[in-house]
């Protein structure tokens, strides 16, 4: 909205500034009425309305008539016509991509498994192979694409542009990850952990909405945890906090990826679940286990429950350490549900310190398996600037 082209404190000034305090607004928070907007931005109901008007007319955003408290109101939204985000998840087995309208609304998606050791190379090249054919089915030309966001299984550290720790994805280190897919798409790209952007996802459109001090963990292949802390994510001095799969839980635990011994993702992960019944139950997959601890197979419930008291003691720490007030289990084990929920709720209630006023919630996580493509889209809508200085021409 080319702010600081116009003398500081002058009318014209002041009216750019609320121009891109409401369009700000209606991007972080999504469709909100006028007097909502007021409300958000501090601004009258009056200027809020004229703003409108004049966003209306240069194609920003749209408004729809709605029913509040038995009243009519205006919702406003950013307009679908300013173009599409690319939300892109590599995580440790599978590439989710997704595209998304300016509201966060997903209009395509694709899945596709990833091989264990997958290399950074081919798998951006099909990311951006993919986002293109996507483009494509849904008929918007490459032009209509503003830029993506990209998350990431392993810790990012946005001011070298790469993984904060060597070694903990192999065929990742020493990679520019936003330059690098910035180049295959020819667009803006910004970058960060998956579960960070999962928390995120979580927190814009999914359980923890409300919630301002809240943390998502994602159990499976690997364990990452995000944090929100007062409406921010916390990534730490360089990008590895809340790395919980990282905390040492047994002293004289198998050697982990990350050079240490005994770490939370050495004891908790679908490999070693699915390894430790291979005597009683034989060769499963970690979609067996869950399927049959949720019908009451005791081995298999088991080991889910054993996973589950390692997590929550990690996380009882982590709940001392920053007090959310909401926890969020993602990953593929958070499918077992209430099979992998109540012992890890009971063993966060035996080892935090108790609040029986206020305990943390513990949720499932609403988004499933796209709760960090959504982040992805979100965080690339928050850090792109939108293609809005049309405004000026019209106003
Ligand atoms: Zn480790």
């Amino acid at each position: 909205m080319a702010i600081g082209r116009v003398p500081p404190g002058s009318q014209s000034s002041l009216r750019e500034a609320n121009r891109a305090r409401i369009v700000d607004t209606v991007k972080r928070l999504g469709a909100m009425t006028q007097v909502e907007l007021a409300d958000a931005t501090g601004l009258s109901t009056a200027t809020v309305s004229i703003i409108v008007n004049e966003l209306v007319a240069a194609g920003i955003v749209t408004t729809t008539q709605v029913t509040r408290s038995g009243r009519r109101a205006f919702q406003v939204t950013l307009s679908r016509g300013l173009g599409l985000v690319a939300g892109i998840h590599f995580s440790t087995r599978a590439l989710r991509v997704a595209l998304a309208d300016p509201s966060g609304t997903i209009v395509a998606r694709q899945r596709l498994p990833l091989p264990p050791d997958h290399r950074h190379d081919t798998d951006m090249d099909r990311a951006a192979q993919l986002v293109s054919d996507m483009l494509e089915s849904i008929g918007a030309p490459p032009g209509e694409l503003l830029g993506a966001g990209l998350g990431i299984c392993a810790p990012y550290n946005a001011e070298t542009d790469m993984l904060s720790v060597p070694g903990l994805l192999r065929g990742w280190d020493e990679v520019r990850l936003a330059e690098s897919m910035s180049r295959r798409l020819g667009k803006q790209v910004v970058v960060d952990n998956d579960a960070n952007l999962a928390m995120l996802g979580e927190s814009r459109h999914g359980v923890a909405r409300e919630a301002s001090s809240a943390v998502f963990v994602s159990i499976g292949y690997g364990i990452g945890a995000g944090i929100m802390a007062n409406g921010e994510l916390l990534r730490g001095h360089d990008g590895t906090a809340g790395e919980i799969g990282h905390v040492r839980v047994s002293e004289n635990g198998e050697l982990c990826r990350c050079g240490n011994r005994g770490c939370l993702e050495v004891m908790v992960n679908s490999t070693a679940i699915v390894h430790s019944l291979r005597h009683t139950v034989g060769n499963v997959t970690l979609r067996d286990v869950i399927t049959m601890a949720r019908q009451g197979d005791i081995g298999c419930s088991r080991v889910i429950s054993d996973a589950a008291h390692y997590v929550g003691a990690a996380l009882s720490s982590l709940c001392n350490l920053i007090n959310p007030e909401l926890i969020v289990i993602g990953g593929e084990l958070a499918d077992a549900g209430a099979v992998l929920l109540a012992p890890l709720e009971a063993a966060i209630e035996r080892n935090s310190l108790r609040n029986p006023l206020n305990p943390p919630q513990v949720q499932l996580s609403a988004l499933g398996d796209d709760a960090a493509v959504h982040g992805a889209v979100a965080f690339a809508f928050d850090s792109i600037s939108l293609p809005i200085t049309a405004v000026e021409a019209s106003a």
